[in-house]
């Protein structure tokens, strides 16, 4: 029997820096200071630097982070925030939880990023804010979008929540907007053990209205100045995530090496990899091909002991909570067509050389079976 290859394994990523991890969970215990103590500060100084942005606050999870970024940059309710709909749902539900409402502009297919030519179109005397999504790890184009967003005085949040230490030209993304949000879901490239996310920037009022509103909008304690909510990144998370981001970079680089593998293993006629963007460098979250017969070659790598997954089943505008409410999902025909295609192969930097040789094999049988 072939042991199966999961899509993600995040156990195993607790299993490669157990004693660090256990360590790290041991001191917090001890310490006594569960909450906002010194290893959430340090962590939020640890990956600001790492990032090269000046600022970061940890929060409870990655869609708290978008919401509190997006209340910090000044969006109110009623403003509209163009984003896309090829994203994970917590994208869009941020931009609602926050009173504002979200547009959808359609994907570049080469990217699956936002597209920025169908950005203009859309925008109103309502809009407020531009939030691309680094989907699968690929950063957008964020040149292209930052003028955009200088023309029409928008304000313009990064969604890294797949991007953790994606680049474009050397810099990370994260450091590009007026603010970035990131997720540590336990599978994403930097994963705490439980929940937890961030929010970084380098502007000095949207770091102190963020830290307002994360908790109780206090400016002193048990003082609420302004109205804020409860989000906080707890102290066993910043300590575990202090562990991981020390092995960020290299297991990034592991990450790109697997896809180079499957990149050399892809006949390109019968399976599309995903693109690629010159002066990028993908953070490799997701690897996401396409195919026009998805579901054949779901069972046939299944019939190997080679798990997938489909990220996502439905685009945001096609999910019941979301249909026909969006303006601009009428009009979507890249995402459209990509959700019928996509595919994720196995993707972390545990997988072992003969799991990695099972996957391209098996990529390479399907693209020789006609
Ligand atoms: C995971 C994810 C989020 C939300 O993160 P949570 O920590 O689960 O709230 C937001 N955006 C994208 C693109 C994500 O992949």
């Amino acid at each position: 029997m072939l042991e199966f290859i999961p899509v993600a394994n995040p156990r195993a990523q607790y299993i490669a820096y157990r004693d660090e991890i256990q360590a790290a969970i041991e001191r917090v215990l001890e310490g006594g200071h569960y909450i906002l103590g010194e290893e959430e500060k340090q962590f939020e100084e640890e990956f600001a630097a790492f990032l090269g942005v000046q600022h970061c606050v940890g929060v409870a999870n990655g869609t708290d982070a978008i919401a509190i970024a997006l209340q910090a940059v000044g969006v109110a309710p009623g403003d509209e925030v163009i984003t896309v709909s090829h994203s994970a749902v917590a994208t869009t539900a941020a931009i609602e939880q926050v009173g504002a409402r979200p547009v959808f502009a359609d994907i570049d297919p080469l990217t699956r990023c936002i597209d920025p030519l169908k950005i203009p179109p859309l925008i109103s005397s309502k809009t407020k804010a531009l939030l691309p999504v680094h989907i699968y790890g690929q950063p957008a184009p964020m040149q292209e979008i930052m003028e955009i967003a200088r023309r029409n005085s928008l304000k313009v949040i990064e969604d890294c929540a797949q991007a953790h230490s994606a680049e474009i030209e050397g810099k990370k993304v994260g450091s590009f907007g007026n603010a970035a949000t990131f997720s540590f879901y336990p599978t994403k490239n930097l994963g705490a053990i439980g929940d937890g996310g961030a929010m970084v920037t380098n502007e000095p009022d949207v770091i102190a209205k963020a830290r307002l509103l994360g908790q109780y909008g206090w400016k002193e304690r048990y003082i609420s100045s302004i109205a804020g909510m409860n989000s906080r990144l707890d102290e066993l998370q910043a300590a575990i995530l202090r562990v991981k981001l020390r092995y960020l970079t290299e297991n990034n680089v592991r990450r790109r090496e697997i896809a180079r593998d499957y990149y050399n293993a892809i006949q390109e006629d019968r399976i599309i990899p995903p693109g690629k963007i010159a002066g990028t460098t993908h953070a490799m979250h997701l690897f996401v091909i396409e195919s026009e017969e998805r579901s054949e070659l779901q069972s046939f790598l299944n019939g190997y002991g080679i798990g997938t997954a489909i990220h996502y089943p439905l685009a945001i505008h096609q999910q019941p909570a979301y249909q026909n409410r969006i303006r601009g999902g009428e009009n979507l025909p890249q995402t459209e067509r990509l959700y019928r295609r996509i595919l994720s192969l196995p993707m972390y930097p545990e997988l072992t050389g003969e799991q990695i040789a099972r996957v391209c094999s098996a990529l390479k049988e399907w693209s020789s079976k006609k």
